[in-house]
């Protein structure tokens, strides 16, 4: 394996009128040559944070520190040209929120192109043509047609397709994918989740899949970390955590985590919100909903051990909880 990302202790804080809200605190993790790294979490958990401070796109006053090392050059280092050409590049993101990658002034067709002429060695006209086909394997119907339109005339959901086949058109070595397909419909969904798995394939391309859906987990992730205000709380081989979870939260996302009240056979969800993170608990930050919280979780701050190869955990009482 080859690393192409590595994580160290990121920490990513704004400053608010209410105070200072940290939103990564202290995250590491590393992203290999051609594997598909999911982060897990609940919103408000920081898996977006930690993404847009990959992609430099942390706005002051946001402050990021750690170090992010991508093929060895530290990320946080560059200048915000440097980082502009990896950028779109190198790097690709697909966002949630696709208006903002697009240019409005340009026809879909033409902004698709220049991305495919800056990336490969082919004519104009050949990359209108690939331009197109890349359209219709991201599942839009006529493409031809919708290549001469403008981003204001198609819906959310064509203008999410458009986006991801520029994400995918400048062949990047990581793709960062934020909940890609949440406002799709689920055959769309899945034909847009091989597309990404298939560009991961043949490749190379190491991707970073940001979810809630443990269903697309299970499909696509080689790895995966679970975030937890801020924090990983889990980090494991797919297999791993769906076999073994070792933390409390990740049972939860389960569905296998016992209840207080005995009554209840099934907890489809994990009672209580994400803690403020203005006013983070004492101790361990799950311990308000956790139903294997014992005193020691309300003073202590559980740190990130190794359960087996390969598979930690940041939880004080892992050798009780699983086995
Ligand atoms: Fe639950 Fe305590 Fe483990 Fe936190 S440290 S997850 S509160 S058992
Ligand atoms: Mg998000």
């Amino acid at each position: 394996t080859v690393k192409l990302l590595e994580v160290e202790h990121l920490k990513t804080s704004f400053k608010t009128e209410e105070g200072i809200i940290p939103s990564v605190r202290g995250v590491s993790f590393t992203v290999n040559r051609g594997e598909t790294f999911a982060i897990v979490g609940e919103s408000g958990s920081g898996k977006s944070v930690t993404s847009l401070s990959i992609m430099g796109l942390v706005r002051a006053p946001g402050k990021v520190e750690g170090e992010i090392h991508f093929e060895g050059k530290n990320l946080l280092e560059l200048s915000k040209k440097e980082m502009r050409r990896l950028r779109g590049n190198e790097i690709s993101m697909i966002f949630q929120e696709p208006m903002s990658s697009l240019n409005p002034v340009f026809k879909i067709g033409n902004q698709i192109r220049e991305v495919i002429v800056q990336h490969r060695k082919v004519s104009k006209a050949e990359a209108h043509r690939l331009g197109i086909e890349m359209l219709e394997r991201v599942g839009i119907p006529d493409a031809a047609k919708v290549a001469g339109n403008y981003p204001h005339q198609l819906s959310g959901g064509m203008r999410q397709r458009v986006m991801i086949a520029m994400a995918l058109a400048c062949r990047p070595k990581l793709l960062i994918a934020d909940e890609p397909t949440t406002a799709l419909d689920v055959t769309i969904q899945a034909q847009i989740l091989k597309l990404i798995a298939e560009l991961s394939e043949q490749e190379n391309t190491g991707i970073i899949l940001i979810t809630h859906d443990l269903g697309v987990v299970a499909e696509m992730a080689d790895r995966v970390a679970v975030m937890y205000a801020g924090e990983v709380v889990e980090e494991a081989s797919v297999f791993d955590l769906f076999e073994k979870p070792g933390h409390p939260y990740t049972l939860g996302l389960l569905g296998s985590l016992p209840t207080l009240t005995e009554q209840r056979d099934r907890l489809d969800s994990i009672p209580g919100t994400v803690p403020n993170m203005l006013n983070m608990p004492e101790g361990c930050p799950f311990h308000p909903r956790c139903p294997y919280a014992e005193e020691q979780c309300k003073t202590e701050r559980p740190e990130l051990r190794v359960k087996e190869a390969d598979h930690r955990v940041r939880c004080l009482r892992m050798e009780e909880i699983s086995h």
